[in-house]
């Protein structure tokens, strides 16, 4: 048993069989073989070492031709690793003896070679490990063949172990068969993250390098709540978390009864819960919960995954949808934040994308791009309660033009005759300190603010939000993070204008006492986080979280601050502190 910390991102657990994407994705089918079948499994994997090694001669008779004796080592390097007369009988003992498939034996013992080469302090032979995978994926794919199985075509529940997921590889990912996922890289904000929150998959991201202690087939435990990953647990540890994954489910049921009962404060203050989302069908998942509205639809994802650029009729029947499920309940519109780690846009690959043409930088010099999905948010403008967010406003210029190119659409479907709502209510994002230091400015121009703490936190501390190696400096709980969230609710309460907070912190029940303390009465959440906050909501009185706020603000590190929430969360609610 082999247990890696990562970075918790999505809650839950999930226990079983590991399916290891490396770039090529193999999958390995069954882990033993019957006893009668073992002579057969041997010859299987004989004339999959023939295979490969006449493969690897050609190889090697190619690049000599071409390039002469000192490029064609390698593969000379790589058929006495196939042919070395120790690795044969270790793999034929374990079909023999622990009857192991010939898959599953190529894979533990060459994943274990590729190991110990890492671990010594050699760069030439750390780089052997890279040609053992070489040979562990080559005798693979003449074992499987046909039979080699991909994520796109699962057929029995699996847990993900990958370098790295994109958030269109993560959102595409089969939610009957994918119980969870682990990752080597990737931080806490990323929006990988924010996918699998959607999804409601277990998943812990930011492991480090692991993937060469483990094989397909083998059992993994995916702890969500903790950024566990458990390689081959013991009987007893599996007994746990299945308990564990009992627990969960009854405290989830015990908590469905409070989806009809309002968000509101022990002193009958009303919260206003509402979800956030990423695809039209995840309008189900907070009706489920109870959600008052949408509070964020991240529009960009119309993009992921997409063969062409969506047109107005695509964004459109996407908005429709989701409006005409809520129900009249309001749906916060944002407008596409292209760029960074969602979906590159950016012809020229910068350098820093969170600092670049991301968002509605992109946007307002992309304006054809920008005028089509203004179109299509004032055309569903007309069916329901919509309103328009621009994200990561960082000045007061880039506010107005934005505002000045949704008038210019506005007088054009007046020109066509085409109904909508010319009052539509207008919002920013505010999540760049620029922002908030001019925040007195921007009350004035704007319906209402969306506080984005997931960015905010990554631009207040210089600290990339998909970077597992700053995870530890990226904490929404830094004073200084708080004090400027505290600056932006202020500004709004002060104007009357409704101001909301939709990065991820907000469905961290860590942070509602805080957030209610601080003056807050809108949080818009991952659906399945909804359930929490509102129990938080309806336990606690708004004097009490004031003083929790006040105390909170007087610390000096976020350390401190989490485990004094922790120690507050704990004294109301202790089955919520995870
Ligand atoms: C945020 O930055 O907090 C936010 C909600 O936007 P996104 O996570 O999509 O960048
Ligand atoms: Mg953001």
């Amino acid at each position: 048993m082999q247990k890696l910390q990562g970075i918790a991102v999505s809650p839950g657990v999930a226990v079983g069989e590991a399916l290891v994407m490396d770039n090529e994705g193999f999958r390995i089918p069954r882990r033993f073989v019957a006893r009668d079948a073992v002579e057969h499994e041997l010859e299987r994997l004989e004339a999959a070492i023939s295979a490969a090694g006449c493969e690897i001669e050609r190889n090697r008779e190619a690049v000599f031709r071409e390039l002469g004796e000192q490029y064609a080592a390698v593969f000379s390097a790589h058929l006495q690793m196939l042919r070395d007369p120790a690795l044969r009988q270790e793999l034929e003992s374990m079909i023999r003896e622990r009857h192991y498939s010939p898959e599953y034996a190529v894979s533990r013992a060459l994943r274990r070679y590729a190991k110990v080469f890492q671990t010594v302090e050699s760069a030439y032979l750390a780089e052997r490990a890279s040609d053992v995978i070489d040979i562990e994926k080559r005798l693979l794919r003449n074992l499987l063949g046909r039979r080699r199985e991909e994520l796109a075509h699962l057929i029995s529940p699996v847990i993900v172990l990958a370098h790295n997921l994109t958030p269109s590889e993560t959102a595409n990912l089969n939610r009957t068969f994918v119980r969870g996922f682990a990752t080597e890289i990737g931080g806490p904000g990323s929006h990988t993250a924010i996918v699998a929150e959607g999804l409601e998959i277990p998943a812990v991201v930011g492991t480090g390098a692991f993937l060469t202690d483990v094989s397909g087939g083998d059992l993994v435990i995916i702890d969500g709540d903790h950024g566990l990953v458990i390689l081959q647990p013991d009987e007893e540890t599996v007994a746990h978390y299945r308990y564990e994954a009992e627990q969960n489910k009854s405290r989830a049921v015990q908590l469905e009864a409070l989806r009809e009962l309002p968000a509101e404060t022990a002193d009958k203050v009303r919260i206003e819960l509402l979800g956030n989302i990423e695809f039209p069908h995840e309008v189900q998942h907070c009706l489920e919960r109870g959600a008052d509205g949408i509070g964020l639809y991240r529009t960009e994802f119309l993009y992921l995954g997409a063969e062409c650029e969506p047109d107005e009729d695509v964004h459109f029947q996407a908005y429709s949808n989701v409006i005409q499920e809520i129900q009249g309940r309001p749906v916060v519109i944002r407008s596409c934040d292209l760029g960074a780690d969602k979906v590159a846009f950016d012809a020229e690959a910068a350098r820093n994308p969170t600092l670049g043409l991301r968002s509605i930088r992109l946007s307002l010099k992309n304006l054809p791009l920008f005028r089509v999905q203004l179109r299509a948010v004032l055309r569903a403008s007309s069916l329901g309660d919509v309103r328009l967010m621009f994200p990561l406003i960082a000045t007061l210029l880039e506010l107005r033009q934005a505002k000045m190119v949704l008038a210019d659409v506005m007088d054009d479907l007046d020109e066509e005759g085409v109904a909508f709502n010319r009052r539509l209510p207008v919002g920013m994002m505010v999540e760049v300190p620029s922002a908030v230091l001019m925040i007195d400015h921007f009350v004035d121009e704007v319906d209402f603010l969306s506080i984005g703490t997931n960015d905010l936190t990554q631009y207040a501390l210089a600290a990339d939000r998909s970077n597992k190696d700053v995870a530890g400096l990226y904490s929404s709980a830094d004073p200084a993070v708080l004090r400027l969230i505290r600056m932006a609710i202020d500004a709004a309460n002060q104007k009357n204008v409704p101001v909301n907070v939709c990065g991820q912190m907000s469905g961290n029940p860590l942070y509602a006492m805080l957030l209610l303390g601080l003056g807050l009465r809108r949080f818009s959440v991952t659906p399945s986080a909804i359930p929490e906050i509102k129990k938080i909501c309806r336990t606690v009185t708004i004097d009490q979280c004031r003083q929790v706020a006040q105390r909170a603000l007087t610390l000096e590190n976020s350390r401190d601050i989490k485990s004094y929430l922790r120690d507050e969360l704990h004294k109301i609610l202790p089955e919520l502190v995870a």
